[in-house]
């Protein structure tokens, strides 16, 4: 079985401050961890920046979200994968739920900004996981296999050997609770087993990282759980000391 590197990645959605910004990730880059890939996905209005003050120090960074149309054109507002790998960014995320919730982010667009993405030479973390009624309707996996199907439709199966999955219950993200070590585990290796019905070597290689009221006292154990390669934390990745906390449990 071939190892995969450990990745938490820290998305602060619309939180902080030019100096606040600043100041997490002087700290975070003081204290990286090695053998782990750390990545911080801050506001947009503060990514440049923080390539050019930190973006050798071995953090990655990625923005939150981006167009679905390339380079760019006549679209108000938007952002296109080209700008945010021009100024430095070289990770995304893709289908986060807040996007697919609040901004109504379908399936499909997903899939055309995750396309998006890799034309722009930017990582996309594909966020799948299923809604709260989803999950007591016993949906879970039928809705992952949805959301995963969608990118796979008119993608070859080689995208998922860069790009990474990150499970998030939409019933556990902010709420505190968080999915048990084993449930996250069973539908991490459901994940995995879609991915291996189109090639196993890449099944085995793609890194499904777990999302949703991830703090330093739970962080470990969810980690240790075979499938489970790393974290996307999104409240405790706020903390500094958390944050970091959480990185040294991804060994
Ligand atoms: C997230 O938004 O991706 C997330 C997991 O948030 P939290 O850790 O706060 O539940």
């Amino acid at each position: 079985t071939p190892q995969r590197k450990k990745l938490v990645a820290g998305n602060w959605k619309m939180h902080g401050s030019r100096a606040m910004a600043d100041k997490l990730v002087r700290d975070i880059v003081e204290d990286l961890p090695d053998g782990t890939d750390v990545l911080v996905f801050p506001p947009d209005v503060y990514l440049a920046g923080m390539v050019d003050r930190y973006g050798d120090r071995g953090l990655g960074l990625g923005a939150q979200n981006l167009s679905e149309h390339h380079v760019q054109g006549a679209f108000t507002g938007e952002i296109s994968g080209a700008m945010l790998y021009d100024v430095g960014a070289r990770w995304v995320l893709t289908g986060h739920s807040e996007r697919r919730q609040y901004q109504h982010e379908s399936d499909e667009l997903v899939a055309k900004k995750f396309d998006s993405a890799r034309q722009a030479g930017l990582t996309p973390i594909l966020c799948v996981g299923e809604t709260k009624e989803e999950h007591e309707a016993g949906q879970a996996e039928a809705v992952i296999a949805r959301q995963l199907g969608a990118v796979l439709e008119h993608n070859s199966i080689e995208v998922f050997r860069e790009a990474v999955i990150a499970y998030e219950p939409v019933w556990a993200i902010g709420t505190g609770l968080t999915a048990t070590p084993e449930k996250a585990q069973k539908i991490h290796a459901f994940i995995r087993s879609q991915l291996a019905k189109k090639d196993v070597n890449i099944s085995l290689l793609t890194r499904v990282i777990y999302g949703g009221s991830v703090k330093p006292a739970n962080a470990a154990e969810l980690f240790a759980q075979p499938d489970v390669d790393g974290g996307l934390i999104g409240g405790a990745a706020l903390v500094a000391s958390d944050f970091l906390d959480i990185c040294a449990a991804a060994r």
